[in-house]
């Protein structure tokens, strides 16, 4: 009976002469299509061979259907932040300004003068972009913009201690995640290592015992996504490039998040902003475009004119550069500081300063919307962070909705299946969604999302 079932199922051919399945070749091409077909035969024969039925041809049509459509659709696609985490590196980090989202646009829709000199009409450079406007914020004598951090600490390396030694604390030997380690972008340069001092304390005498003419620069990692509490010392950032100008090496700061306006008006720690470390001495600092700074992916080197110079002409600068697209959503990131305008329009700012009272306004909204179709929703009191390696344990009070389920897990990957997906928190067994992290053009799909997902009943 089987083998009869088997026999029965249409060839790929004859599925392709079908007047529907033309139809789908003409709106998403031939390959796609003839890949669902294939695959659609082979769920039906696995169905069948597992002592189940044969599809009916109408339904075999639908499968072919949904998964061209879901093949034609491209994976990377928005979706909901509803975990109160604000800078989430898998969701992709700051969310962007419109303005610099229309910089962005117009960049990428047609010419720019990326590499162009208007006055002069001829070859001008890409970097001078967003240098003037970095330059003229921090209070640096020159800048250069690479593809993110994790480059910018790389190139450093390679162009100033390649063959040399580089001397660091043991308790700055990070990872910053996704498998990014200090000490093995550290070696993929070509410097050599020379851990000093222990886990939790490192002095500078430490540093001094390490040196010697092999060394090219002594390096502070700031510990942006972890905290050592208790027995605890590090050498200060002055007192490094103390060191460093008395030896005739660099001291070199990589912050990671870096913060252009000081954290704690936000009642948050203190997050090191790039012009401290300047102030305190650094050759070169670098830090992120697209954690505190709130625009897109980036690296952001400041520092001496001389050390910038030399990592202009690297070689490896090519192969680490930004798109015309990122240097006009950068640029116009950079305006909004420059501007004073910051707080106002930079989406993590504006989620880093609501206030609890328009978080819980927020939240009693979606709870009321649920309520009226009989979902059963509340609003509690909870706490958002900010992630993406920035003020590790720092917490900001919020109000957020939460809906009653038997099963949590199953019903937030629910969430995660409808388009656009929603990404909740699952806290002491229930499904928590921060307003926090909710975009106001979200509310509704937001809302519209659970109502759907919670009326697909068995949860
Ligand atoms: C995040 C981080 C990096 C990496 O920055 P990316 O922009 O993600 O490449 C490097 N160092 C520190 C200290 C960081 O926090």
């Amino acid at each position: 009976m089987n083998q009869t079932q088997l026999r029965n199922l249409p060839s790929v051919d004859a599925l392709l002469q079908m007047h529907t399945v033309r139809d789908l070749d003409q709106r998403f091409g031939h390959t796609l299509v003839v890949e669902a077909c294939r695959d659609a035969l082979d769920a039906a024969r696995g169905a069948i061979l597992a002592g189940g039925d044969a599809p009916m041809p109408a339904l075999l049509i639908d499968e072919i259907y949904t998964r061209v459509e879901r093949a034609a659709r491209p994976s990377l696609t928005p979706v909901i932040n509803a975990t109160g985490v604000i800078i989430h590196t898998n969701l992709g980090r700051a969310p962007l300004s419109d303005d610099a989202i229309a910089a962005m646009k117009l960049a990428a829709q047609g010419y720019t003068n990326l590499e162009y000199d208007l006055d002069a009409g001829e070859r001008g450079s890409r970097y001078a972009h967003a240098e003037s406007l970095i330059t003229r914020l921090i209070g640096a004598e020159a800048a250069l913009v690479v593809n993110n951090n994790a480059a910018a600490v790389t190139l450093i390396l390679a162009t100033f201690a390649r063959g040399k030694q580089v001397i660091i604390s043991r308790g700055q030997l990070v990872e910053i995640g996704g498998g990014f380690r200090v000490p093995e972008v550290m070696a993929q340069s070509g410097a050599q290592l020379v851990e000093i001092g222990t886990t939790n304390r490192t002095y500078l005498a430490d540093y001094a015992r390490a040196l010697n003419e092999q060394t090219a620069l002594v390096m502070r990692v700031h510990s942006s996504n972890f905290r050592v509490i208790g027995f605890t010392h590090e050498a200060t950032l002055e007192e490094l490039a103390t060191l460093a100008r008395e030896n005739k090496i660099l001291c070199v700061d990589d912050l990671g998040s870096g913060a252009l306006l000081d954290t704690r008006a936000y009642n948050l720690a203190h997050e090191p902003m790039p012009q401290e470390s300047l102030a305190a001495g650094a050759d070169l600092v670098s830090f992120s475009g697209d954690k505190l700074l709130g625009g897109p992916q980036a690296g952001i080197i400041v520092g001496k004119k001389d050390f910038v110079d030399a990592l202009k002409k690297h070689p490896l600068t090519r192969a680490l550069r930004v798109d015309k697209v990122t240097l006009a959503g950068l640029q116009a990131t950079l305006l909004h500081y420059l501007k004073g305008e910051a707080p106002k329009k930079i989406p993590i700012w504006m989620m880093l300063s609501a206030t609890r009272d328009e978080l819980d306004a927020r939240a009693q909204k979606w709870a009321e919307r649920l309520r009226a179709k009989n979902f059963d929703a509340t609003v509690i009191d909870a706490e958002s962070t900010i992630g993406g390696g920035s003020l590790p344990g720092e917490t900001l009070p919020t109000r957020a909705l939460v809906l009653a389920v038997a099963s949590p897990d199953p019903f937030a990957q629910r969430l995660r299946a409808i388009t656009p997906p929603i990404i909740a928190r699952i806290e002491a067994n229930r499904v928590v969604f921060d307003p926090r992290t909710v975009l106001a053009s979200e509310t509704d799909a937001l809302v519209e999302g659970i109502e759907r997902v919670a009326s697909q009943g068995a949860h």
